[in-house]
């Protein structure tokens, strides 16, 4: 990394804002940002689009939409009495479980009266003169402030295929990722979900069970896990709780950010078939998905080793599932297991020996049309009442590419990253200065427990502007050089794995026309930390501080 970093003083004063930091989303992310920002004493507004706190959880709520990551775990570090307080009753929190927690974090530090919901950042301007950004939003609002956040999600703007025709259906359809507050009820319907990713996979069994018939529309088979989901064991939860700093701090020492789980020692290719397949199986009964690719320690690295783990998941389907061509096709065999999301399921292949499920191959017979009665496929009609697209998000990216977001030296972010994201460290974008994006394109984000790495990157953040204040910085931004350099070893790391193999939304697969670079991190949690405190020690090494004039 060179040593770029330099402190010139500016041509001009460091201008009055209305906030010192505007907050671009209230999710997990822009609620803990506010919170240390009050730390600091700095003044600050979010502005959120949606109705309520709680970002992905407040618009994902599709039935049986759960986390990934067990709530012990999927939950903020910052407050031990918070950690110590909240009960969560179950194994993986639920959805309306973790907006009840992120409602309650919003209150218990009394953060909404810094908030602006129902507001949609449209526009935000750098500057390049009085170093300041100027946000604009769709209520009107015209604000000022120093730096920019961007806690505006990866996951966060529902894309819904251009399907033609789709303007005339005259049932009612969804996305997984816009449900309705109220909750839909399918009981009697001829519902079809399309997509089977982790939304379409959780929702199917249950939209089964209402549902008078269910198609499910794949195109992709993915590597499904049992979740082994269940009420939480009180006395885990009390052993947890007694150990939580030091259950936090082994997290921080882990590739995903998850601790609990011991690093494997040994290669699969190593271990004889038998004793490989038992442990496959102790790790599925387990349930989890970071417990089974931590069997062995090339299951993403290396295709043979990958294979057994794949083999072993593809035996599980056929077993599971009676009708031998629907197992078949419901076996992954595209890319390496892991390398799209592992999904943890409950009772998901089970789904497919109801009478009431029909699984429609959309990879051979692609939906070419949605129909006033329903939709048409390459070889058939098909008649619906309601059409759930669980057809995922402009991942990444595409909040931040939503906005209007420039400087007045004449970049866009959309010109910028035409060719796919470039960021330092996933923090910064070079051209950009004074904005920080949290968990943005180039770091663990995705790849990590998403809470773990949003306290990391607002923690380094928000130590930054205290640096920076105690200096009088008025402007810091990232080099193009040290951009160009961390944009070059995400791309390394990446191909050192088995990950680029998959068509994923990792790597923008799922948008047509979006660039192909893959996007996340994937040098681990850990090792991606120590990488950002070092920059920090080094007194932001790869960025270029500007100071404010002095008039004595
Ligand atoms: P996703 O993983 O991107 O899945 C979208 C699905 O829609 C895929 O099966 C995709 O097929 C299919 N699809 C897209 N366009 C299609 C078309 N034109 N015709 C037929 N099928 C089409 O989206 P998601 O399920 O919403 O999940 C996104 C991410 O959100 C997850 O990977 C995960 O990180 C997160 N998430 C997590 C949880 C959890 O914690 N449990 C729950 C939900 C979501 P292809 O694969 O062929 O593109």
């Amino acid at each position: 990394m060179p040593d770029t970093h330099n402190d010139s003083a500016s041509a001009g004063a460091m201008r009055e804002t209305d906030y010192d930091v505007v907050i671009v989303g209230a999710g997990l992310a822009g609620l803990y940002t506010l919170h240390r920002l009050r730390g600091l004493g700095m003044t600050a507004r979010a502005y959120e689009a949606g109705s309520g706190v709680g970002g992905t959880w407040f618009w994902n709520k599709y039935p049986g939409a759960r986390c990934d990551v067990e709530s012990l775990e999927y939950s903020y570090a910052f407050s031990d009495e918070l950690q110590q307080e909240w009960h969560w009753p179950e194994r993986y929190g639920n959805q309306p479980e973790i907006l009840e927690y992120i409602n309650h974090v919003a209150d218990r530090f009394d953060l909404r009266r810094d908030i602006q919901l129902n507001t949609r950042v449209t526009a935000a301007v750098f500057d390049d003169d009085t170093n300041t950004w100027t946000v604009e939003t769709d209520q009107g609002d015209t604000v000022t402030a120093r730096y920019c956040i961007m806690a505006s999600g990866n996951l966060s703007t529902p894309r819904v295929p251009d399907f033609k025709g789709i303007e005339s259906f005259k049932g009612k359809w969804y996305h997984s990722g816009l449900w309705p507050a109220g909750g839909v009820d399918f009981t009697g319907k001829r519902v079809a979900v399309i997509g089977t990713g982790s939304s379409g996979v959780q929702m199917i069994p249950i939209i089964a069970r209402q549902a008078k018939h269910l198609h499910v529309f794949q195109r992709t088979a993915n590597f499904i896990l049992p979740a082994g989901n269940a009420p939480m064991d009180p006395k885990r939860e009390s052993t947890h709780k007694a150990d939580y700093p030091a259950r936090r701090e082994a997290a921080q020492h882990t590739p995903f950010g998850i601790g609990g789980f011991p690093p494997p020692t040994q290669s699969a290719l190593d271990v004889p078939e038998a004793d490989r397949n038992a442990a496959y199986e102790a790790k599925w009964q387990e349930g989890g998905s970071i417990s089974f690719l931590y069997t062995y320690t090339d299951l993403l690295t290396n295709q043979e080793a990958n294979d057994t783990a794949a083999d072993f998941v593809r035996n599980k389907i056929r077993g599971i599932v009676k009708d031998a061509e629907t197992a078949e096709l419901l076996c992954p065999n595209d890319h390496p297991m892991g390398t799209k999301r592992l999904v943890l399921d409950t009772g998901y292949f089970e789904t497919y020996n109801r009478d009431n499920v029909t699984l429609v191959n959309a990879r051979k017979t692609p939906i070419e049309e949605i129909t006033p009665a329903g939709l048409r496929t390459a070889d058939a009609e098909y008649e619906f009442d309601a059409i759930v697209f669980a057809t995922g998000f402009d991942a990444i990216t595409g909040a931040m590419k939503e906005i209007d977001l420039r400087t007045t030296a004449g970049l866009t972010i959309q010109d910028n990253w035409e060719a796919g994201p470039r960021t330092y460290l996933g923090l910064m974008v070079a051209g950009f200065p004074n904005m920080f994006v949290i968990t943005g394109p180039g770091s663990p984000s995705v790849k990590a427990n998403m809470i773990v790495a949003i306290e990391q990157h607002t923690d380094w953040i928000v130590d930054c502007l205290q640096h920076l204040r105690e200096k009088g910085v008025s402007r810091f931004e990232a080099t193009k050089q040290a951009e160009d350099e961390w944009v070059q070893h995400v791309n390394e790391v990446a191909d050192s794995t088995l990950y680029p193999k998959a068509n994923s939304w990792y790597v923008g697969a799922n948008i047509p026309g979006k660039p192909r670079v893959f996007m996340p991190y994937v040098g681990g949690y850990e090792r991606y930390k120590a990488i950002c405190d070092d920059v920090a020690a080094k007194g932001y090494e790869g960025c270029v501080m500007t100071r404010e004039k002095t008039t004595a």
